[in-house]
Formats: C-alpha cells, sequence, structure tokens
C-alpha cells in the first residue's frame, strides 16, 4: 500500500504554512558560528554574551531541531522576540510525502522565492535499508550541464539552492522521521532498527553539487559538524559529474567522500554522455580521483556507472573500466538506467547487467546493481495536482527515478 499525504487540504498543511520559511527574514540556519554571531550582535546581543550565545543557538538548532523560537528555554524571553523579529529557523513548506510500502519516503518542499524569483520545488528522498537509513539531497533546481542520458539535463537551471535550503532538507526529514532528540518516530515507519533513522546522506539529488560550491560546502560542514547534526564524514558522499577543480576544493576544503559520476571509460563516449569532459578529460578526472586526500580501503571512491544498453555496457567496456581504475580504492556503482519520455537510450538488458557486474566482481570490486526503490510512489506522483511552478509530470518521473536508482553506496 502506498501512504500519500496529501498537505494540500488539511489543518497540518495550514499549520506548516504558517511556519514555513515564506518570510523575507533571513535564515538563522547555513550560517557559520561567525555569522550567527553578528546576527545575534545585531539583534542586539552584547559582543561578550555573542559567543555564548551562539553555542546555545548551535545546539537548538541542530542538536535539539526546534524550528521555533520560543523552544528555545535556555534564552531569554526579550532575546527571543527579538531573534523572531529579525530571523527565521522555519523549515519549508512541505507540499507532499509520500511513503512507499518498502519505507522510501519522498518529499515535495517549497522553497520561497530569492530575490525577484518564484518559489521553488524540489524533491528529497530517503531509503531506509538494514541497518541505515539514506536521505538523497538537492543542491541546484534544474542543472546546467547536459548530460545525455539525464532528464534533468533537459531542464535549464533555475537556481542555486542556499545552504539553508540544502541544510532544511535534512533537517525536515528528520522531523518527519522523529529523528531528533526527544521526537516520536511516526507509527509503522521502515527505519533502521536501531540509532538514528538518518544514518547517511547522498548529494546525488537534482543539480551539480561542485557548480554551487560554496554553499553546498557551508551546508555538509554544518552537517557534520560534531556539536549538531553530526554526521561523520564517512556518511556524507557528494556525487559530481567531474567538475575538476572543485574536486581538489572538495577534497582540502569540505573532506566528504566522493562519488564520481563515470558512465563511460573513453573521451569520445564520455564527452557525448557527460559532456563536461570536454572540459575536464578523463586523464584529469582520475588523476584529481587519484590525489583525493585520504583514499583507501575504508575510504574508497565510488564509481557510478549507469548501464545503457549497446552504449557502455560490453565485456570490453567492463575490462577497460577495471584498467581505468586500477590503484584507486574505488566501488563501482551500476545504475541500471532509467528511462525517460523522449530519450534514445534503453536499459541494458538483465543479463548483460549481470555480466558486466560478475566480470567487474572478479576483479575485486564490490560491485552493487542498484535496485529501484520506491517505484510505487513514483507512480504515484501522477497524482500530484499541477502547478505552474511545478514541473512537469515527466520531468519529476524521471528526476524521481534518477534519484532513487543512484542514491549511491556509501
Ligand atoms: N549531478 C550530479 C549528482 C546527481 S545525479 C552527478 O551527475 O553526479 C545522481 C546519479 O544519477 C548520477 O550518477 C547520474 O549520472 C545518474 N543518472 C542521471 N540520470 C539517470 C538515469 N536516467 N538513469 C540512471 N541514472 C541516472
Ligand atoms: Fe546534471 Fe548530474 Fe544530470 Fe549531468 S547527470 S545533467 S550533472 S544532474
Amino acid at each position: 500500500m502506498t501512504l500519500s499525504l496529501d498537505l494540500t487540504a488539511n489543518p497540518t498543511r495550514d499549520m506548516l504554512r504558517a511556519r514555513a520559511a515564506m518570510s523575507a527574514k533571513g535564515s538563522l540556519i547555513g550560517l557559520s558560528r561567525a555569522e550567527l554571531g553578528e546576527a545575534l550582535v545585531s539583534a542586539g546581543v552584547p559582543e561578550r554574551q555573542a559567543k555564548m550565545r551562539v553555542q546555545q543557538l548551535w545546539h537548538w538548532l541542530y542538536v535539539r531541531g526546534v524550528s521555533d523560537f520560543s523552544e528555545m528555554l535556555n534564552i531569554s524571553k526579550d532575546l527571543r522576540t527579538a531573534l523572531e523579529r529579525d530571523f527565521t529557523i522555519a523549515r519549508p513548506e512541505i507540499v507532499e510525502e509520500q511513503i512507499s510500502n518498502d519505507g522510501t519516503r519522498k518529499w515535495l518542499f517549497r522553497f520561497p522565492p530569492r530575490g525577484a524569483g518564484r518559489p521553488v520545488e524540489i524533491e528529497t528522498v530517503y531509503i531506509p535499508e538494514e541497518g541505515r537509513g539514506t536521505l538523497c539531497i538537492s543542491s541546484q533546481v534544474g542543472c546546467t550541464l547536459t548530460c545525455s542520458f539525464c532528464h534533468t539535463g533537459t531542464q535549464k537551471l533555475v537556481r542555486n539552492l542556499t545552504a539553508e535550503e540544502i541544510l532544511t532538507q535534512l533537517m525536515t526529514a528528520r522531523d518527519r522521521l522523529g529523528d531528533f532528540p526527544e521526537r516520536g518516530t511516526p507509527d509503522g515507519a521502515i527505519v533502521p532498527a536501531e540509532g538514528r533513522k538518518i544514518t547517511n546522506i547522498v548529494m546525488m539529488g537534482m543539480g551539480e553539487p561542485l557548480y554551487n560550491f560554496e554553499e553546498v560546502k557551508k551546508a555538509l560542514l554544518i552537517a557534520s559538524d560534531g556539536d549538531g547534526l553530526s554526521l561523520s564524514k564517512r556518511r556524507i558522499t557528494l556525487s559530481t559529474s567531474g567538475v575538476v577543480p572543485e574536486i581538489f576544493r572538495t577534497g582540502d576544503e569540505i573532506g566528504v567522500m566522493l562519488a564520481i559520476s563515470l558512465h563511460a571509460t573513453n573521451d569520445d563516449l564520455r564527452d557525448l554522455l557527460v559532456p563536461i569532459n570536454k572540459k575536464y578529460p578523463l586523464n584529469e578526472l582520475i588523476a584529481a580521483c587519484r590525489a583525493y586526500p585520504g583514499l583507501s580501503n575504508a575510504k574508497r571512491i565510488t564509481f557510478e556507472y549507469v548501464m545503457l544498453k549497446d552504449v557502455n555496457d560490453s565485456i570490453e567496456d567492463a575490462k577497460a573500466l577495471i584498467k581505468l581504475l586500477r590503484g584507486i580504492p574505488a566501488k563501482i556503482n551500476l545504475i541500471p538506467f532509467n528511462p525517460w519520455p523522449g530519450t534514445n537510450y534503453q536499459c541494458s538488458d538483465w543479463e548483460t547487467i549481470e555480466k558486466f557486474a560478475d566480470y567487474i566482481n572478479n576483479a575485486g570490486y564490490a560491485s552493487p546493481i542498484r535496485t529501484p526503490r520506491g517505484r510505487d510512489i513514483l507512480a504515484a506522483c501522477g497524482q500530484l495536482k499541477s502547478e505552474s511552478e511545478r514541473m512537469k509530470k515527466v520531468d519529476r518521473l524521471a528526476l524521481e527515478a534518477m534519484m532513487i536508482a543512484g542514491h549511491g553506496e556509501a
């Protein structure tokens, strides 16, 4: 059974709407400690108190997960009122929440306009598995890149998401799963039996995270902050199509796990599939991977490889893949292609995928084949009401399929 909570017509919706970040006030979420200190001083906190207040706020925001200043009990009423007047800590509006019978959850979040823009909607997907729960997060609305097998690649970039918007995808998912202290998990939710409900995050939703480097960096440093959301960097994976200069910066400045959308083992084919390859060809990409800091058997790069029938799925391709990755601590993620209306590609036959996977396994690589999750909620998204700023149904189907299929092996 698929449970779909239509939040367009019930009191919960009104409540969420009221709390949604629709105001022009700046958010305190996504600010560094120094920026948070400046914000507090601007709201009237004496300089000498700022550091202590920052610590208190950080704890309320990121450990306790409060989304209302009134819950910050050790902060004086006057200061809470001043903060409320100048700032917001609200979550995005939840337009829809869908729950698949395999426990996969999908939220459609709406973020307010920035400047003269329109509100934007993005999806975030939660995938529970034995012993872990992975959240797939978006970094941009649309994408400037044009990978030929990816439906997002046919859409224009609408805008980059802010650090706040990247983080509130995680924080709102934690709200809804009861993954903050003293919050109950919804009855019947499929989540890991023990510990945290969201154990891993993958930047594998919409957009190219390394084309929104500064905001992604801010968000991931806060997500991995040990005094706050406390996700280990080992459990955060950033997927990129191969923006080489920012791969170096990711290693130096963020230090999370890396996934590379490889998909081809020679420049001619990769130029066609992942056109950023023309700018940063395979030899540069692979060199950046080899130089990624801290690689070991326990800390490997994930190489994503979409299985496209008669394009990149022969045993020759598998051999070339092994040769290309020689010496790099690597995992290989084979992703069955998710077709979308109008595409010229087809998914490889199952037998071909298995042969390919066997070859790679025999060469010593674990190569899980991503089995699609939450298929039933993909079907159900045809039930969404259409709105002018909402993506077309076909676009949404393709994006959802991609997010769920490509959610990684972190
Ligand atoms: N833009 C980033 C992250 C998002 S894409 C990147 O390209 O890495 C997440 C994964 O899904 C990527 O490996 C992407 O290549 C893959 N993908 C995109 N469209 C797909 C499709 N139709 N079928 C299967 N995988 C797809
Ligand atoms: Fe953008 Fe990634 Fe899709 Fe390429 S695969 S178009 S980089 S979202």
